[in-house]
């Protein structure tokens, strides 16, 4: 998807601050971070959104889940941590490319609606 932002970012056109990498997943920190540990998780294959997953393409998201607690304990989010994915308009999704919120570092607000 050439006018999408996180594939911009998979392709290196768009810098980013990684923290994992593999042949077939990348991890980076939110620009705008809504916790003192804020990472995404996305699968470098285009897909629009949690909408869009399927059972062609869900290994990816096998693996994604694989690595986030590796990521996170690289991160020594020892205490805990939250994996969010905002799907589509009402859950507030802006960037349309799968992507798995990793937070932590700090607790969490409780209250997840
Ligand atoms: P969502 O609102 O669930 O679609 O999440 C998109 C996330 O991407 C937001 O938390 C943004 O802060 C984050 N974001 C937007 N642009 C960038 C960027 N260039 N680098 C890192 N994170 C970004
Ligand atoms: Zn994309």
């Amino acid at each position: 998807m050439s006018d999408c932002l996180f594939c911009k970012i998979i392709a290196g056109e768009i810098p980013s601050a990684k923290v994992y990498e593999d042949e077939s997943i990348l991890a980076f920190r939110d620009i705008a971070p809504q916790a003192a540990t804020h990472i995404l998780v996305v699968p470098k294959a285009h897909i629009p959104s949690v909408d869009g997953v399927t059972a062609e393409n869900s290994a990816i998201v096998a693996h994604i889940f694989e690595v986030i607690p590796a990521i996170a304990a690289a991160e020594k989010l020892t205490g805990g941590y939250r994996v969010v994915s905002n799907c589509g308009a009402d859950a507030g999704q802006t960037v349309p490319h799968l992507h798995f919120h990793i937070l932590g570092g700090q607790t969490l607000n409780p209250q997840m609606a």
